[in-house]
């Protein structure tokens, strides 16, 4: 099959042509048909995440069909189109797994970047880490749900039940958790790198109430802020632009420094929190939740071939909403 390959940190991607992987027991082979490009993935390129197995097949967004079902795998038939996620596989018997937080288990692995994930045409899934897709949305459309979507989903929930909503970094997950915020009947407010007119433009046609520069102030102090940019000079921007008691929720997987501020940032209760990873749970109640919400996702197709190029244009913020892989 064909594949984008990375042997080591620091390298582009190379195409390769690697043998077809086999379904284990309890795993489906999946024929991908779209897998988005997750800032994730630069990440791991980059050796910012540094336990990659290598070389690897990375890929966490994927949309496929069942083209064969390994021994006992029998959730899904053959030809159901499936979603396979970051997260991969958890022990089940740690503390964390125990007590409904499978997203810190302590031996999780994750697609794409512990196990091979979507840059091919086929890859290799534990059934019981895939999820239906809604039928309401194509292939290409829906795989950007399966991270930025969903991980975006979590973040929102973490953030409390607040009416005013800042999202700092108008990319794959901010465009999809404006939707939600929306249908909540909530007010979002979107930060996007200063003088970015495009970004603004595209928060605005997606209901965000105001849309600014992140070194801006939102009009009104805001509930809660969602920090998707990878940049830690936003941590004491956004608690500035945050009320009493508010809270902060970064939902990267890497973050630049915070560089130190003044503790009235923090003072009056306001929280300062991450969110790592996903639940299964979450996983089944945002993909109910967005046919639903009427989520649509903005997205730019690139040939697998292209995957250097699709990377390079997330890296340069050089596209609206998400790319995504066609093999
Ligand atoms: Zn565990
Ligand atoms: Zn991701």
């Amino acid at each position: 099959m064909r594949a984008q390959l990375l042997t080591q940190a620091g390298r582009p991607l190379a195409a390769a042509e690697l043998p077809e992987p086999r379904p284990g027991p309890g795993q489906l082979l999946i024929s991908v048909k779209a897998c988005a490009v997750c800032r994730t993935d630069l990440h791991i390129l980059d050796g910012e995440l540094s336990d990659p197995k290598l070389p690897l097949v990375p890929g966490h967004e994927i949309v496929g069909t069942v083209v064969e079902q390994g021994p006992d795998a029998e959730r899904f038939a053959i030809g159901d189109r499936v979603g396979v996620p970051w997260l991969g596989w958890t022990c089940g018997v740690c503390e964390y797994c125990r007590s409904g937080r499978e997203n810190l288990c302590d031996g999780a692995r994750f697609t794409g970047y512990q196990i091979d994930g979507g840059y091919a045409e086929l890859t290799v899934a534990d059934q019981r880490y895939c999820f239906a897709i809604p039928a309401s949305f194509g292939d290409v459309e829906a795989a950007p749900l399966l991270c930025a979507g969903l991980i975006g989903y979590r973040t929102l929930r973490l953030a409390g039940q607040g009416e005013r909503i800042g999202i700092y970094g108008f990319g794959a997950a901010a465009h999809i958790v404006a939707q939600v915020a929306r249908h909540q009947g909530r007010q979002v407010f979107a930060f996007t790198r200063p003088g970015d007119r495009a970004a603004q433009e595209f928060a605005g046609s997606l209901g965000a109430v105001w849309a600014g520069g992140s070194d801006e102030q939102p009009p009104e102090p805001l509930d809660a802020a969602l920090i998707f940019a990878p940049v830690g000079a936003l941590v004491p921007a956004a608690l500035a632009a945050t009320r009493k008691g508010g809270t902060v929720v970064c939902g990267g997987i890497h973050m630049s420094d915070i560089p130190s501020f003044p503790y009235r940032l923090l003072w009056e209760e306001r929280v300062v929190r991450s969110v790592a990873n996903l639940t299964r749970q979450d996983a089944e109640e945002f993909l109910a939740l967005a046919p639903a919400a009427g989520i649509s996702t903005a997205t730019v197709s690139y040939p697998l071939a292209a995957a250097n190029r699709a990377l390079a244009d997330l890296r340069n913020g050089a596209l609206q909403g998400a790319a995504v892989l066609v093999p």
